[in-house]
């Protein structure tokens, strides 16, 4: 695909495969070398579950509008299904099942309770009213209604979603189902949410990133880092980069983007994004496109937004030494084998972004036994789980000399099949 010098080109390229055959590739390479059989390849392969919605809403202007939703429910072997909600305008059903199954391979490497799932809608939130998207949340919380449940499958925010939508699928599920917090997570902290869990998500990229910095020898005091997407992710790392010394040399979010060889003030960015709806034009920065960020020299490169933002396109252009993903599937496998070949260190998804869904267990837990947590205690159970999985993903890349999104992953789907096994599926 061209590559355009606009903002715009940090949407996910158009590839010849499906994002879910995609995020297979990197699947087929762990079920090859854990010798898995062809039955239970097929079996973790697959989502177990599926469902297709159709939503009538009544937009602003009387009219009604028909929305497609989804929720697929990837693998519950290990636990309730459990991913979050997406809502954009390519959330079709393949990307839908690609995030379903990272959600399965993350709960797996990080070792708590869940399975994998995702929901989507395709649409377009920027566009739609508060009342719009009220309405929306609620015929799709009706429409998966069947499925979901405190201890089926518990959604999640995702892209497009937020606490708030949280709190309007936790009222329409209690409406039938009697006070139910425990439905989702990332929920207000007044209607049970966990504190730290906007944070986490981020926070849990940086406990990563520190990890990763002592074992790779690239310190992340003064370290130059760009962000693509500073948006709930992107953001939060963002902060916590600076507080840990790193300079945020770039920033980019859907308006356009900055850079500034000596660091942008990042709590200055998040005050102009919260003006101007976007970081772009923000004092004491130039203009950079995405096509020009990601081939600026850094130590950090940290994607968190959407997936397949680095392509073949744009891949042999990279000079950062290590790119971090906090966004889910960034990187297309073929990017994936030209960063590989470049030497470049790619921190996967599955491991670098799992904060979210930590802390989305420790706000259930809570909600079961209606007690409240103190975000010390969050944080702590966090960077406990964090610095485990990534030991865990660093000691499988030592012994075994492959890339650490193959550890991840055979890791990961190594806990999988072993429950399955546990429990007789085959
Ligand atoms: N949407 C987040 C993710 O992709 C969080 C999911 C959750 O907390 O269930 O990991």
């Amino acid at each position: 695909m061209a590559i355009s010098a606009t903002a715009t080109e940090a949407k996910p390229v158009k590839t010849k495969i499906s994002t879910f055959d995609e995020v297979n590739i990197f699947f087929d390479k762990a079920a090859e070398r854990l010798d898995l059989d062809n039955g239970v390849r097929e079996l973790l392969r697959q989502p177990w579950r599926e469902l297709e919605v159709s939503l009538p809403v009544r937009m602003d202007d009387g009219k009604i509008r028909v929305f497609r939703g989804y929720r697929v429910q990837h693998n519950g072997a290990r636990g309730p299904f459990k991913g979050g909600i997406r809502y954009h305008p390519d959330a079709d059903k393949n990307e839908v099942r690609a995030l379903a199954s990272l959600m399965t391979w993350k709960s797996g490497l990080i070792d708590i309770p869940f399975g994998g799932a995702k929901g989507g809608v395709q649409c377009d939130p920027r566009t739609m009213s508060e009342g719009e998207l009220n309405r929306l949340t609620r015929r799709y919380t009706l429409g998966i209604e069947p499925i979901i449940g405190v201890n089926e499958d518990i959604p999640a925010p995702d892209l497009g979603t937020n606490a708030q939508t949280m709190a309007w699928i936790m009222d329409a599920y209690s409406q039938t189902h009697g006070y139910s917090p425990g439905i989702v997570t990332g929920k207000p902290v007044e209607l049970g949410g966990s504190v730290g869990r906007d944070a986490a998500p981020g926070r849990g990229t940086v406990y990563v990133m520190i990890e990763a910095a002592r074992d790779l020898g690239i310190p992340l005091e003064g370290a130059r880092v760009a962000v693509q997407g500073f948006g709930q992710v992107g953001s939060w790392a963002a902060r916590l980069l600076h507080e840990q010394g790193s300079k945020i040399v770039a920033l980019t979010d859907i308006g356009g983007g900055v850079y500034n060889p000596n660091g942008i003030d990042v709590r200055l960015a998040l005050l102009h994004q919260l003006d101007t709806g976007t970081v772009a034009g923000l004092p004491d920065t130039d203009k950079i496109s995405s096509k020009e960020m990601m081939a600026l020299e850094l130590e950090y490169l940290v994607p968190a937004a959407v997936e397949r933002v680095i392509h073949e396109g744009n891949a042999p252009n990279i000079k950062a030494k290590v790119v971090v993903e906090a966004a889910n599937h960034p990187t297309t496998p073929e990017a994936d084998q030209i960063l590989m070949d470049k030497g470049i260190t790619v921190l996967p998804d599955i491991l670098v972004n799992a904060g979210g869904v930590v802390v989305s267990e420790l706000e259930w837990t809570q909600n079961l036994y209606q007690h409240q947590w103190e975000l010390s205690r969050v944080n702590e159970e966090l960077l406990k789980k964090m610095k485990g999985a990534y030991a865990r993903v660093r000691e499988v890349v030592e012994l075994k000399g492959v890339s650490y999104r193959e550890a991840a992953f055979l890791v990961g789907v190594g806990r999988v099949a072993s429950v399955v096994k546990l429990r007789g599926f085959i």
